[in-house]
């Protein structure tokens, strides 16, 4: 029985992953996020109790001997992993021993402008941040941060980290109903993200029960509000069934993916039999082209 192992998971946007959860006694965060899957918590800057790293590493080295096929190590806590007093000697560990996985952060960014965290996120395969809002008064309405973090400092720090990280950066919007979902907001996030231009942005909505009674968008929404962000590659995850899908013919996928990547999940929600053949003839026809991003398959023009 492990302690600070969980998993494998498989998780549609990483593959299969090995979860390390670094507060596993409390809720540890120094934000308070309206749609958050844990009970709410008194906002903390600190971790109470950490794990010795000697733990958590040979349980990682047990975990990796009983599940060899997982794609990712996932460093997360019942909170924020970055609060983490060790996660430097941490991250070392497990990139010695990690081999041919991936290692994962799942943070809410909100330690980025401290330089020792970013030369720690420097050493990680994938870093994914939050980034729900970019304006200070939804920052402050749906994250609910603690005192004397800004949404303006993170943005700031995210730009500056970007020039000097190499591996893959993910960002992820969750969006809940009436809060983030105005025009405005996608509007001030879309001039962000072309500062940072991460390799992937996860856009998603609350689909578990959360901390506090808000509530999430419809599918079609969150593909509305895709339209914003440009031609960044923006993943999707279809949990419902289309009503129909579409005959796009090979102009028209052409045209659609200059515009924007699509996803794999994004054909499948959306393309005909008829359509998967034109894209499968575009791709053969080295027109087209799959670029995996941390686990998402985005076809993109050659
Ligand atoms: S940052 Fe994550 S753990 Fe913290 S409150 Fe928000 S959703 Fe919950």
């Amino acid at each position: 029985m492990y302690k600070y192992i969980f998993g494998p998971i498989q998780s549609r946007r990483f593959g299969l992953s090995l979860g390390i959860d670094l507060s596993p006694e409390h809720k540890s965060c120094n934000f308070d996020c309206l749609y958050c899957e844990l009970k709410p918590a008194k906002v903390t800057d600190s971790i109470t109790n950490p794990p010795l790293v000697t733990s958590v590493i040979s349980e990682v080295k047990e975990a990796l001997q009983e599940y060899q096929n997982i794609d990712v190590i996932t460093i997360t806590a019942n909170g924020e992993p970055t609060l983490y007093p060790y996660l430097d000697v941490l991250v070392d560990e497990l990139n010695n021993i990690k081999k041919d996985k991936k290692l994962l952060i799942l943070s809410n960014a909100s330690t980025i402008s401290d330089l020792k965290i970013q030369e720690i996120l420097k050493k990680i395969d994938i870093v994914k941040l939050s980034l729900d809002c970019a304006t200070a008064k939804c920052f402050k309405k749906i994250d609910r941060p603690i005192k004397n973090v800004s949404i303006e400092n993170i943005i700031n720090s995210l730009v500056t980290f970007r020039n000097k990280f190499h591996n893959t950066l993910i960002l992820e919007i969750l969006v809940v109903l009436g809060v983030n979902d105005k025009t405005e907001e996608f509007n001030a996030l879309k001039k962000v993200l072309d500062k940072i231009n991460p390799d992937r942005i996860d856009l998603g909505t609350v689909d578990r029960p959360p901390a506090y009674d808000v509530k999430g968008v419809s599918i079609e929404k969150l593909k509305e509000l895709r339209e914003y962000l440009g031609e960044h590659n923006v993943s999707i995850i279809h949990k419902e069934k289309p009503k129909s899908r579409v005959d796009f013919s090979k102009d028209e996928i052409l045209s659609t993916i200059k515009r924007r990547p699509q996803s794999e999940a994004d054909i499948e929600y959306l393309f005909s039999k008829k359509s998967k053949e034109n894209l499968i003839s575009l791709e053969k026809e080295k027109k087209i082209t799959q670029k995996n991003i941390a686990g998402v398959i985005f076809y993109t023009l050659l």
